[in-house]
């Protein structure tokens, strides 16, 4: 199978509301185009310096997203062009991103990422720290970021019982913020979850946009 066959295989089964975003990471650029060159517009990457990488070097009308654990420290590079991240699981990091969209005269997109799965070793916040940073007088004067949704990631497991119900929990979560905090608020409306091994699960149980790496591009080597 090449990567554009891959592509138009999901996008068969995707419905049209959910998003696919490729996960490129580890890939190199030519795989990234190959994908681009059959329509796909939407690439996630989790290292900053990889993904400032590709950034330089690829067409300009990618949107790309940052699904990783985002340092403080490292969002400077990403604030110019990043039109989303999925991993905001703290007020410290909504603070960073929030100061250097300003500086850029942008307002960045961000997913609330909760912790959803029953492993420790997956970040997130959970429903009373998400609380604590939607009311924080801080947030409410962050001209410069847009809470535009929530992500998870659920447990790597075979067991899709366990699948499904981590990603109903995560769907449950958004409504309940939804109604608290956005009500009037139609931009709050992204779902971010499924990988490879769960996206069909998380499209039934409502996911927006789905991220898919090894499906597309193969299994990642790490060097
Ligand atoms: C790597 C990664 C993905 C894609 O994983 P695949 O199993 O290759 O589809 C999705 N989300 C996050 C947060 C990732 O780090």
């Amino acid at each position: 199978m090449s990567i554009s066959n891959n592509i138009k295989q999901i996008l068969k089964e995707l419905p049209d509301k959910v998003k696919l975003v490729a996960i490129s990471k580890t890939h190199p650029a030519a795989c990234i185009e190959e994908a681009y060159a059959c329509g796909q517009r939407i690439f996630g990457e989790n290292k900053v310096q990889e993904l400032t990488g590709k950034y330089e070097t690829l067409p300009k009308d990618i949107e790309w997203h940052f699904i990783g654990h985002l340092q403080s420290n490292k969002v400077k590079y990403l604030a110019p062009f990043i039109a989303l991240v999925h991993g905001v699981d703290s007020m410290k990091l909504l603070a960073a991103i929030n100061k250097e969209a300003k500086k850029n005269n942008r307002v960045i997109d961000c997913l609330l990422q909760f912790h959803i799965a029953d492993e420790t070793t997956k970040f997130g916040l959970d429903m009373e720290e998400a609380r604590e940073i939607l009311e924080s007088a801080d947030y409410k004067g962050f001209g410069n970021v847009r809470v535009v949704g929530v992500m998870g990631m659920g447990t790597f497991t075979d067991d899709e019982q366990q699948t499904r119900q981590e990603f109903k929990n995560l769907k449950a979560i958004f409504e309940t913020i939804k109604a608290e905090y956005f009500a009037e608020d139609n931009s709050f409306s992204e779902i971010s979850m499924g990988m490879s091994g769960d996206y069909k699960i998380a499209i039934e149980q409502g996911s927006t946009m789905v991220r898919i790496g090894s499906t597309i591009f193969g299994e990642r080597s790490y060097h």
